[in-house]
């Protein structure tokens, strides 16, 4: 074994193959691999190797599309043989809401560019004559769908990788991960050390026990999978070609041909279990299965019979039960780990033959130069923090197994798992009727429900629509109160902090006390990684917010760009403070009852800050600052005694509460852009129309260079801000944006202006298609609809109310 490398990758499954092939393509050829047996032993051997496309996240289907691309070529690009078969897919759909699944994946395809359908339950015959299709209202047929042997797909990409150099140590155990004083990684295995630049956790099932040597909590759970196949069946001998693989909500199963029986693989909606009990497996498990529970399997069996009657007649050859990894979301974990640097996650692949190319190939790309060429934050391992326990990870795990094949309408979750994090709020909110989703542990109120129905999830609008109007047009004629405390919150202290953040900020940082901007951290290639809001405390003291789920990131954004020799303290009191959010042209009257603070526009500017006392709590930081564009201040409460603070505000009686749906209708009608939708990495601060919070002219600035070239070079494409003839579905993102027949552009997200009776939406597009006027059609959930670009902000562009 070399004694250095720049990269040592643990594990050689599909996912770590799939890394060291595509970091070797990116010119990266130092690089090594160590896998304890042989290449696939762990779980990627037994896999049933179908590579699906149909998928709701943009980012997602683009990697199943590269892998779905490669894989045929594979055999021609390394010479090692693949056996890949495009028999295509079909996805069922049974209810109505399935079937505007469908229509939304469909907008998905057109943008990731495969080809896939919606057919009738005829036409579903015409590819599938076996099938029974009661029940059945469509079906999405994908043409480029197909599965591989996992074993060949995986051999031939390390064949791939050792053509460009990279090594492979099979037969080597990594016992332990040590960081060194210089930020190397010291790899311990059983056949030696090796010291590298970059660390990957690619150990699939063991991800979380070879995690914790480094403190490392990697949110997995092994799930047991199984799946059958038949005795070749006649009718299947007879017939060409090979069938389609179908996905069925039914029987919850995937079921489709293999060497001319069948293979069904249930994903049963009740009694799945974890692996070994969840206690970590043993290392000398390889290449082994687990033992089947076939009686179990019984009733999804039974159903994927009556799906596809061949198969009750037929004899069973063999059962393949195996670990299957799963996280929380059901998204693979591909990304920097939180805290030091150069320790990365590649693990957690539910569906890793399919995804095991494309997520090699984005990983590389990130590791490489530093950004991908798709937004990688689904995937990025800091969505999840300490909150995400093993309690919580096991729980979730089996209800993500339970629901593989349940249509989740947008915004649905799962309720297991449920009150990690709250605010001191949290009980007084839910007696007002608050409706809860989960952001990063938290719950965070939504809207709030007075008939105690809860929300009826559905691709259209929802039975939220009337009380989220209601909120909105509160905070726009009166008051309203939101409980915000789930922004991401550091303290920035030192002698060097102010400029430290001028160094990374690409706006100018505030050089008064009290004074507040919006701030962007850019990349060395000036795109955009994070989005701040920083006030000045004092000389030596800076709050910076961020957003929610980016606790874990932007800690790392900014203490990762922080030099050796500033000195500068960074301390997380997101759980010290609690924030509300009082806004709307009464907000004024509101605070004024709870505060001796001067509160008058002379007194108390906009976009300035102050420590004051409210309702007797001390040392409440009072930001005039919103996201929903009207008079207001944030007030970031020490967390216990928010609730005081609360009670004194709400105490006149004319106060509203309001949750996040009704902030996104506001921001919407501001043009107000959201990190991880308008901003994100593959995006500059031109593209994204910030313009104005980019500041060229300050003398340095980390990506500033860049950010000058590209504004020479002109945007790629260009955010536009929409007014959509909707219907009955506003725009949610991921939509594309049609001029005549040709695609010019995608949404990024959208949503009802109440205020302005407007639905809303962003869009980037052809920069030849940006101004004011210019008329589009989007495809929302099938439809096409107009969609005109607005010059300005539907609501208050000159901001008179912001300042009033
Ligand atoms: C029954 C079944 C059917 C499936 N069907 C499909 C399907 O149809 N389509 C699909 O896309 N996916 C399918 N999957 C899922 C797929 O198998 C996994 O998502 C994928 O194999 C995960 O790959 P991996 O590289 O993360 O993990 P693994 O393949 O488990 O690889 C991890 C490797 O790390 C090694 N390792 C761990 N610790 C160490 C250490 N300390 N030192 C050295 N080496 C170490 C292990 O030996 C192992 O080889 C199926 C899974 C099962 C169980």
């Amino acid at each position: 074994m070399k004694s250095h490398a720049r990269v040592a990758i643990v594990g050689g499954g599909i996912m770590g193959v799939g890394l060291l092939y595509h970091l070797a393509l990116e010119g990266w050829s130092d690089v090594v691999l160590i896998e304890k047996g042989e290449l696939t032993s762990g779980s990627t051997w037994h896999a049933a190797g179908q590579c699906p496309h149909f998928n709701s996240s943009l980012n997602m289907t683009k990697v199943h599309v590269y892998g779905t691309e490669l894989y045929p070529k594979l055999e021609r690009l390394t010479g090692q043989a693949v056996s890949w078969h495009g028999c295509g897919g079909l996805r069922l759909a049974t209810t109505d809401e399935e079937v505007n699944w469908l229509k939304q994946v469909y907008g998905v395809s057109r943008l990731a560019g495969y080809e896939g359908e919606i057919i009738g339950p005829s036409e579903i015959k015409q590819y599938h004559p076996f099938l029974d299709v009661f029940g059945v209202k469509a079906a999405f047929r994908t043409v480029t769908d197909g599965h591989v042997a996992p074993a060949d797909v995986t051999n031939a990409m390390a064949a791939g990788a050792r053509r460009v150099g990279a090594e492979i140590y099979r037969r080597t155990r990594v016992t332990d991960i040590k960081l060194l004083p210089n930020g190397e990684w010291r790899v311990v295995t059983d056949q030696g050390d090796i010291v590298v630049e970059h660390v990957v956790n690619a150990a699939g099932s063991y991800a979380d026990v070879v995690g914790a040597w480094t403190g490392h909590t990697v949110p997995i759970a092994n799930m047991l999978h199984h799946y059958l196949i038949t005795t070749p069946v006649r009718e299947l001998i007879e017939f060409a070609p090979e069938l389609p693989v179908v996905r069925d909500p039914y029987s919850h199963s995937y079921l489709r041909e293999e060497a001319n029986g069948i293979l069904i693989g249930p994903y049963e909606t009740a009694t799945a279990h974890l692996c070994w009990d969840g206690e970590p497996l043993a290392w000398d498990f390889e290449s082994e299965l687990i033992a089947p529970e076939l009686d179990r399997l019984t009733p999804w069996l039974e159903k994927a019979a009556e799906r596809f009657p061949l198969f009750a007649s037929a004899g069973v050859k063999s059962v393949i039960s195996g670990a299957i990894t799963h996280t929380p979301d059901g998204v693979y974990l591909s990304g920097p780990a939180h805290g030091p640097k150069n320790y990365w996650m590649h693990c957690g692949a539910s569906i890793g033959i399919c995804q095991g190319g494309g997520a090699g190939k984005y990983l590389a790309q990130w590791m490489v130069h530093g950004q991908a060429e798709i937004n990688m934050r689904e995937f990025d391992p800091r969505r999840f923090g300490a909150w995400a326990t093993k309690e919580y990870v096991n729980d979730v795990a089996v209800a993500d197994y339970h629901h593989m094949y349940y249509c989740y309408k947008p915004g649905e979750q799962h309720n297991v798992g449920r009150d990690l994090r709250v605010s001191s709020l949290h009980e007084k909110l839910k007696g007002h009727g608050a409706q809860f989703a989960q952001v990063f542990g938290w719950e965070r109120a939504r809207w709030y429900d007075r008939s105690g129905e809860g929300e009826a999830f559905s691709f259209k609008r929802s039975n939220a629509w009337d009380a989220v109007r209601a909120e909105a047009l509160a905070v726009r004629e009166r008051v309203g109160l939101m409980d915000l405390s789930t922004f991401s919150k550091f303290d920035v202290k030192g002698r060097d902090a102010h400029p430290f953040l001028e160094r990374i900020c690409a706006n100018k940082v505030p050089a008064k006390d009290g004074g507040i901007v919006l701030g962007h951290l850019l990349n060395d290639n000036g795109f955009i990684e994070s989005e701040i809001t920083i006030t000045r405390l004092g000389a030596e003291h800076f709050y910076v917010l961020s957003a929610a789920a980016a606790q874990l990131y932007d800690f790392d954004q900014l203490s990762w760009r922080l030099r050796p020799e500033e000195q500068v303290e960074i301390a997380d009191v997101t759980d010290a403070f609690g924030t509300l959010v009082l806004a709307g042209p009464k907000a004024r009257d509101v605070l004024a009852r709870c505060t001796d603070a001067d509160l008058t526009n002379a007194g108390f500017r906009w976009l300035t800050a102050k420590t004051a006392t409210v309702a007797g709590v001390v040392g409440v930081r009072l930001l005039r600052v919103n996201y929903v564009g009207e008079l207001g201040w944030e007030l970031h409460c020490p967390m216990a005694q928010m609730p005081v603070v609360f009670d004194a505000l709400m105490a006149g009686g004319d106060v509203t509460l309001f949750g996040t749906y009704a902030m996104n209708a506001l921001r919407m009608e501001k043009a107000y852009r959201g990190w991880g939708s308008e901003l994100t990495a593959e995006i500059d601060m031109f593209e994204a129309g910030m313009d104005r919070f980019i500041r060229l002219d300050k003398p340095d600035f980390i990506g500033r260079q860049a950010s000058l070239a590209m504004k020479q070079r002109g945007a790629r494409t260009q955010l536009v801000y929409l007014e959509v003839a909707a219907g009955d579905a506003d725009c949610a993102g991921n939509e594309p944006v049609y001029v005549g027949d040709r695609l010019v552009g995608l949404t990024t997200s959208g949503g009802y202006g109440h205020a302005v009776e407007k639905s809303l939406a962003f869009a980037y597009v052809d920069p030849a298609l940006a101004a004011a006027g210019t008329a589009f059609e989007i495809l929302i959930l099938g439809e096409r609809r107009k969609a005109q670009v607005l010059a300005d902000a539907a609501w208050d562009a000159a901001n008179h109310r912001l300042r009033a």
